[in-house]
C-alpha cells in the first residue's frame, strides 16, 4: 500500500507485527461473539521515504466519527480558550473557524465567545433527540465538503482526530482548500516521541493509523502547503499542538513582478533615446539580454553587439535583430549613436571603458544601471 503521507509504496515486509491487540478501540464483544475475537495484529510501519509511521491495517468501521466520553476539562477549557482568543487577533472582523471531528460542537460556545462565527462538522454527532443536531454542527466527513467552502474558512481545529484518518495527506490538502488564504490550522495528534521514550508500545491502538512526531507532524505540513508557526507538546507529552498557516508562493510572483518593471523601465529608456531621434544599440547577446530584449519594444533597437566571435551575424531570436562585431563602431558611419551595455557582473564597466576608448564617440550605459 502507499504511505498514507507521501505514497511511497510500503510492504508488509516493512511493518513490525505486534499483537494480537483489540481490533479496535471500541469493541467490546458480546459472549456469542468471543470464539471469533482473536484481536489483530498491528502492522507498524515507517515509511523509509517521509519518515511517518503508521499502521498498514485497514481502518477501523467507525474512524470518520470521533467517539468520546470526557467532555471539555476546566484546564483544557481554558487552554482552548485562550488559543482561540490570541488566534482571534490575527483575523478580520468576525472570522469563520470550523472544527473537523466536533463530537457535540462543545468547543464551537468557546469560539462564538470570542468573535468566531463558528461550525464543526462530525460524521455521527451524538443528538439530544433524533432530528436535532447542536447549533452549528452539519452531519459531513471533511473529504466530503465540496469546492464551494474551498478558501472560506479563517481558522481549521481539530483535536486527536487526524491520527484516526487513512490518509494523512488528502486530510491536510482539504484543510488547505477549505482556509482563506491567510487562515490557520490549529491541530493536536498523539505525540510518537512520547510513546516510544515512555516505553509504552501497547499505545498503539487499531484505531490510531498515524502516529506522529513533531518532525513527522511539520513534514506532513511542509508537504501540503503549510508552514508551520508554532509547536508545542502539550498534556504531560502526551499530545502535539501545532499552529499552521497556508504558505505563501508569492517569490516567483514576486520576480515576475520586478521583470514587468524592468521591462517598462527599458522600454522607457529606449523611447527617450529614440524621441531624440538617436539609433539605440545594445552590448550583450547573453540569454538574460536575448530574454529581456524579447519581451520589449524592440523594434526601437537597431542591433546588437558583441564580442563572441561564434555569435556574429546571427539573428537575436523573437526580435531577430543582428549580431554584430565590435568593430562595427569602428567605423562612423555605423548609425549607432547610443550603446546600451547589457552584460552581468563586472562587466559593464570594462565594456564602456572599451566603448570610450574607441576612436569615434559614442553615448554609452549600462541597463539597468544596478544589474
Ligand atoms: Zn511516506
Amino acid at each position: 500500500m502507499p504511505c498514507r503521507l507521501c505514497r511511497h509504496p510500503l510492504g508488509i515486509s516493512d511493518a513490525v507485527h505486534i499483537g494480537p491487540f483489540p481490533k479496535a478501540a471500541q469493541y467490546y464483544p458480546e459472549p456469542e461473539e468471543f470464539v471469533g475475537d482473536h484481536g489483530v495484529m498491528l502492522e507498524i510501519a515507517e515509511c523509509p521515504c517521509c519518515g511517518m509511521t503508521q499502521l498498514l491495517n485497514e481502518p477501523v468501521s467507525y474512524y470518520k466519527q470521533v467517539i468520546t466520553a470526557a467532555s471539555l476539562s476546566p484546564a483544557v477549557r481554558e487552554q482552548r480558550l485562550a488559543h482561540f482568543k490570541q488566534l482571534r487577533d490575527s483575523f478580520r472582523e468576525s472570522p469563520r473557524a470550523l472544527e473537523i471531528g466536533c463530537a457535540s460542537g462543545e468547543n464551537l460556545p468557546l469560539l462564538r465567545s470570542v468573535g468566531y462565527i463558528a461550525h464543526g462538522i462530525e460524521f455521527a454527532p451524538p443528538r439530544s433527540a433524533p432530528t436535532l443536531l447542536p447549533e452549528g454542527v452539519t452531519n459531513r466527513y471533511l473529504l466530503d465538503i465540496g469546492p464551494e467552502e474551498h478558501g472560506t474558512y479563517d481558522l481549521l481545529i481539530s483535536f486527536n482526530y487526524l491520527e484516526h484518518q487513512p490518509d494523512a495527506r488528502a486530510f491536510l490538502q482539504k484543510c488547505h482548500a477549505l482556509l482563506a488564504d491567510s487562515g490557520k490550522l490549529l491541530l493536536t495528534v498523539p505525540n510518537l516521541d512520547f510513546l516510544l521514550s515512555s516505553q509504552s508500545a501497547h499505545e498503539f491502538v487499531a484505531d490510531h493509523l498515524l502516529y506522529f512526531t513533531a518532525e513527522t507532524l511539520e513534514t506532513a505540513l511542509r508537504i501540503t502547503g503549510f508552514t508551520l508557526t508554532d509547536r508545542q507538546i502539550i498534556n504531560n507529552q502526551y499530545d502535539i499542538q501545532i499552529i499552521a498557516e497556508k504558505r505563501t508562493s508569492g517569490a516567483i510572483a514576486t520576480s515576475k513582478t520586478a521583470l514587468d518593471a524592468l521591462v517598462i523601465r527599458f522600454n522607457e529608456t529606449l523611447r527617450n533615446f529614440t524621441e531624440q531621434g538617436k539609433k539605440v544599440a545594445v552590448w550583450g547577446a547573453g540569454h538574460r539580454t536575448l530574454a529581456l530584449l524579447s519581451l520589449s519594444e524592440y523594434h526601437l533597437i537597431t542591433c546588437i553587439i558583441d564580442s563572441a566571435k561564434f555569435k556574429h551575424y546571427k539573428f537575436a531570436p523573437i526580435s531577430h535583430l543582428k549580431i554584430l562585431p565590435p568593430e562595427t563602431l569602428l567605423d562612423p558611419a555605423c548609425g549607432i549613436d547610443v550603446i546600451l551595455v547589457m552584460v552581468p557582473g563586472i562587466y559593464p564597466k570594462e565594456v564602456i571603458a572599451k566603448i570610450q576608448s574607441l576612436p569615434v564617440s559614442y553615448h554609452a550605459e549600462q541597463f539597468p544601471p544596478e544589474m
